[in-house]
């Protein structure tokens, strides 16, 4: 039995707290934080009295102090980052201080450079360690389960692995022209920056949706979709045994490119800050706040996400083929848990990859990314999650 204490209260930590109270046989307790704590106390009014205990509060995850007094408090197994990767630093920091585990679904990212790499948090691995407490990072879909599976694929049908492409594809419709299924501010700092993709212990950068590919999607159908440098390109290069190379690639509509063409075209997109009316405003920011909150997509949007990976590479010297993939539809995520599927796919790997860390399957003191850790119990937990995973050995593959 355990007690989580959730930071963050927006589209993925809301179908995390959904997920904790379906499983109060692990999480007996938990405590939800974050910057607006009115948006925590919604979330435990739909939620209590199921079997979990919940309780909330207010905190600036940007403050390390205020943080460690909360743990302190609260008194928690695991702390589950749930808030932006600019907060993924101060609540390290913070579960050092209190000797507390800790997980996350996105790498650190300072919030003036629009560049994410893990250098940052593989930092703390040696203080982890000596501390004895864990970090797992990056537990959501993407990065989170693509990792899981690559560490599935490894383990159990290549003996090396040669060409990983993760496909992820979102065929959902909200209705509106222009909207972000998570964080706006993360994925426009995602999509508009360079694309990168690993090859021969190589980074190759691309111009921003310079490589375009189609690909048949089960259960969805033919999407467009783009080449972009995606965080666990960089684990998976170091942890994924005859890598030669790796792609990520994302579907995108014509509406969503064009619409963001124009934005980026007429400076919405920068992160440069600039005096408007004598105060100092950062144009994304601003974009944020005039966009459809992620959370109020849920009602409207329709369709399938389709995630997951094709590996190619050699099982006792003969060629192999593997594609693992999971399917999700938006309405029924939203008739389960009150979110669309891209919450939904992150929300239920956060709360696995913590109840594997609180009940000793992947309690190993220092920083880890999931595919460095036993796959199978994640793999099970998927299934019973509401995550079911589909392998197909015979895959088509994206063209060269
Ligand atoms: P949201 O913007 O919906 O939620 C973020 C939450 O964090 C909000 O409740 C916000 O508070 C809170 N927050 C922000 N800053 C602070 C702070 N300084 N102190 C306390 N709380 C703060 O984002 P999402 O739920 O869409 O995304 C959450 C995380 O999941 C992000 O890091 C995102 O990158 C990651 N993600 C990972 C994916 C994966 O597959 N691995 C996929 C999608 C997202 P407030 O309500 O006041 O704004």
């Amino acid at each position: 039995m355990a007690k989580a204490l959730i930071i963050g209260a927006g589209g993925v930590a809301g179908v995390t707290v959904h997920k904790c109270v379906q499983n109060s046989a692990v999480f007996e307790e938990i405590c939800i934080a974050s910057r607006t704590k009115q948006k925590c106390d919604d979330l435990k009014a739909k939620l209590d009295g199921q079997g979990c205990k919940i309780s909330t509060a207010q905190v600036n995850a940007d403050n390390v102090n205020e943080l460690v007094d909360l743990i302190n408090d609260v008194q928690p197994d695991i702390v589950i980052n749930l808030a932006l990767p600019y907060q993924d630093l101060t609540i390290m920091d913070a579960c050092l201080a209190t000797k507390t585990h800790y997980l996350d679904t996105a790498n650190y990212e300072p919030e003036d450079t629009a560049k994410f790499e893990y250098k940052w948090q593989w930092e703390y691995r040696e203080k982890f360690e000596k501390a004895g407490i864990t970090a797992i990072l990056g537990s959501g879909f993407d990065p989170g389960v693509t990792g899981v599976f690559s560490a599935y694929a490894q383990k159990h049908y290549f003996d090396e692995i040669n060409y990983i492409d993760i496909l992820d594809c979102n065929a959902g419709d909200h209705g509106y022209p222009f909207a972000t299924n998570f964080n706006p501010e993360i994925n426009i700092r995602e999509v508009s920056a360079n694309g990168s993709y690993w090859e021969n212990g190589d980074w190759i950068e691309t111009a921003p949706m310079e490589i375009k590919k189609v690909y048949d999607f089960p259960e969805v159908g033919p999407k467009d979709m783009y080449l972009l440098h995606h965080e666990e390109l960089e684990s998976l290069a170091l942890n994924i045994k005859g890598i030669k190379r790796i792609r990520f690639f994302m579907t995108f509509g014509e509406s969503y490119l064009t619409h963001l063409k124009c934005l980026e075209n007429v400076g919405m997109t920068s992160i440069e800050p600039i005096i408007y009316e004598g105060k100092e405003i950062i144009p994304l920011q601003f974009l944020k706040a005039v966009l459809p909150d992620p959370a109020s997509l849920g009602p409207r949007t329709k369709g399938k996400t389709n995630i997951g990976c094709i590996y190619r590479g050699k099982k006792e010297g003969k060629d192999v083929n593997y594609y693992v993939y999971n399917v999700c539809d938006h309405e029924a995520c939203y008739a389960e848990v009150g979110s669309q599927a891209v919450s939904y796919t992150t929300g239920v790997p956060a709360m696995i990859g913590a109840m594997l860390v609180v009940n000793g399957t992947w309690n190993k003191p220092g920083v880890h990314n999931v595919e460095e850790l036993d796959p199978d119990p994640f793999m099970e937990a998927l299934n019973t999650w509401g995550l079911p995973w589909v392998e197909d050995f015979n895959p088509t593959l994206v063209s060269e």
